[in-house]
Parts: structure tokens; sequence; C-alpha cells
């Protein structure tokens, strides 16, 4: 989606009046506004937040302000999807450029390419489940929460479900109980290190589907033996850890703990200690003893909060570099200002709407997460 340029009064303003101006649009909106806040955001949007988080918790949490009317989602786009699906609420998102680059690496038209390859292969059931009630067999799809509403719209239609990074082992189990495979997507490393929790081998049981090659690139009977088709997708940000910045940090830090995200690469989350969602990493290490050592390897906005609040502790991220989610910084505080002060003057800027079938269809499939087993981080 296309951001138009800030108006010029709102373009280098200075840090504190920013701040201000937002803190009293803010109050003059009261509890007709709440300001949801992503982990991966920078303080100065934090500082704003009724609520932080990662997006499924954050879509409850303002789901629940019964008195409020908008949501302002400091987040990226997906997750400001989801909340205009899960929430009555009417979804505001600062800077329409906020996206996320693994979500991008999916669109429905090349999942509906891959769908009808499967389909003529022979392995995906083309046809709604309706017709078939009681369909055992075929490829049952699954989408991170991390993807476009459209994707999750899909996999309701074809009788699949969306699943969080702490709940994919149990909808990947699931899915298993009513298929013979599952398409993953669209990101490869949390389809594979689930597959792996779950005991299935990488190379044996697994192909990796790229959607710009003929059969993903694989050939017939590959996919006929693979139990999981991974999409060829990843976190710009998770993606970057390797296994030498873990042994480094071995090397460097006697008795450190290695805790890293499952959209980490394989041998990564094998190399370390613990690997889980935001919501775990952030509960594992402030419930740590104090004078305990952690390299985390996940944004760096959250690793720099995490080491700011637990001073007892020795937090630092795993990648020397700095990582920040780049389409999640796009979220700057003017943005904000921005929003805020058009709602202020009665003015909706940057709705986001999801189309009322495709919300439908997204809603089954979230609807059957939360069946299968909802996310308890
Ligand atoms: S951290 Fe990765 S998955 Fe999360 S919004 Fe950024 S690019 Fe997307």
């Amino acid at each position: 989606m296309y951001q138009e340029p800030l108006p010029a009064e709102y373009q280098n303003l200075p840090d504190e009046e920013i701040a201000a101006r937002i803190r009293a649009a803010k109050a003059t909106l009261g509890p007709k506004v709440v300001i949801l806040g992503h982990h991966y955001q920078r303080d100065e949007i934090i500082e704003h937040a009724d609520f932080r988080g990662d997006s499924y918790k954050l879509c409850l949490d303002a789901g629940a302000r019964a008195e409020a009317e908008f949501i302002v989602f400091c987040g990226v786009h997906f997750m400001a999807e989801s909340a205009d699906i899960l929430t009555d609420k009417r979804v505001i998102l600062p800077n329409l450029a906020a996206g996320c680059s693994m979500a991008d690496m999916a669109n429905l038209f090349q999942v509906k390419a891959c769908w009808k390859q499967l389909a003529e292969l022979g392995v995906a059931d083309p046809h709604p489940p309706a017709e078939h009630p009681a369909r055992r067999g075929g490829v049952i799809p699954i989408t991170y929460i991390n993807s476009a509403a459209s994707l999750k719209g899909f996999v309701g239609e074809k009788d699949g479900t969306v699943c969080t990074s702490t709940n994919a082992p149990t909808a990947v189990q699931w899915a298993l109980e009513q298929g013979e495979k599952v398409l993953f997507f669209p990101d490869q490393h949390l389809g594979r290190n689930t597959g792996v929790k779950l005991g299935y081998d990488p190379d044996r049981d697994m192909v990796l589907w790229d959607p710009f090659k003929p059969l993903g690139g694989n050939t017939p009977e590959r996919i006929k033996e693979a139990t999981f088709i991974l999409w060829k997708g990843h976190c710009s940000v998770h993606g970057r850890f390797t296994v030498e910045q873990v042994e480094k940090a071995r090397r460097e830090h006697p008795g450190v703990q290695v805790i890293v995200h499952p959209e980490c690469p394989l041998d990564v989350v094998q190399a370390s200690d613990f690997n889980g969602s935001t919501e775990v990493i952030l509960k594992t290490v402030t419930n740590a003893p104090a004078g305990t050592t952690w390299a985390i390897g996940t944004e760096i906005n959250l690793v720099s909060r995490l080491a700011k609040e637990n001073r007892d502790k020795t937090i630092f991220c795993l990648d020397p570099q700095i990582c920040p989610c780049s389409t999640m910084y796009r979220i700057h505080p003017s943005f904000l200002l921005w929003a805020l002060e058009n709602l202020v003057a009665g003015r909706v800027v940057n709705e986001i709407v999801v189309p009322e079938k495709t919300a439908q269809f997204a809603r089954l499939a979230l609807d059957r997460m939360i069946a299968i087993g909802k996310p308890k981080d």
C-alpha cells in the first residue's frame, strides 16, 4: 500500500514536541482510542502504547476494551488486518508502508498457483471441504499468523488453520490428523523447526516450495513422499542469526544461556539452549535468576528493552550488528502523531479494512486455531 508523504507541518518536528502532542491528542481522545505497541517498536512509540505484546495478544487486549472505538496499531500491516478481523473496532495503521518482508514472500496468487499444481499432482484436494466432509488424505494448509488476511482467508476456505510461533506444533499435529501433508507458509524456518520438534526429518520428510519455479523446484516424487511442503519465505530479522554467533557468545561469555525465536534457521535453534515466541523469550529472561547471562536471537528493540528492564542480568543480542525490523521501524512517532491529531479533528486516516468475504474465512481459520489449541504466550 502506498503511503502519502506526511504533511509538511509534521516533518522535522523536535522529538519532545512530537511526544508532548501525542500525549495531548491521546488525552483528548480518551477511552475512544487504544494504542497498541508491538514488542519490536522503538521506545519512543512504546511509551504511548496502552498495551505492548505480540500481534495476537494485542488484538485480544484491544478487543477487550469495550469503550474503544478505534485501534491505532503500531505494528505492521498484517497485524492491523488481524485486529480488523478479530475486533469490532476501526483500525488505523499510522504508516501504510509498514509491511512485513516475510508476509510479502507469499501472496494469494502464488499460493493458489501452488495449490493448483498440488491438485494436478493428485495430492491436494481442490474441492471445498463441504463436499468432502469426511475427507482423509490430501494437503492441509497452515498459515503463520504473520501473513496477509487473504492467506488466512485461503486456509479458512480450504479447511486449514492459522498458527502462531507458540502453537505451531499443536496446529501441525492437528493438520496431520486431518490429512497426509502440511503446506506451511510463509515461514520455512518456523515450519521446519516445528516439524523437527515433532520428530520429522528435515531432509527426508520436507521439501521447500519456491513459488518462482514449476512444482516449487521439486520433482513430483519428492512432493508425494514429503510430509511437509515448506514455503520459501523467511523473516529478514531472524534469518540473519548464525551458529557462529551462538558459538562466539559461548566463547566470550562462559555460562551464557542462548534463547532464540523459532523463525531462526534450524541450525541456530539447535545450537541454542531455548527457543520460543517473543512472549516466551520475554518471560524466560525476565523470570531468570539475577546474575545470569543471556544472548538473545530476536529483534534489537525487544532485546534492548529487556536489558534496560533487567539490570540485574547481562543481556545482549546475538547479532553484533544492529538488527531492527526495518518495516516495523517505519512507524515513526511523527506518523503516530499525524494519525492521532487527525482523529481528534474527526478524520480517520490509514484505516485498514479487510473485505468481508476474506474476513469471514480468515475468522473461520482463526477460530479453528483457537479450537485446536489457544496460544498460551
Ligand atoms: S520481525 Fe520479521 S516477521 Fe516480524 S514484522 Fe519484521 S520482517 Fe515481519
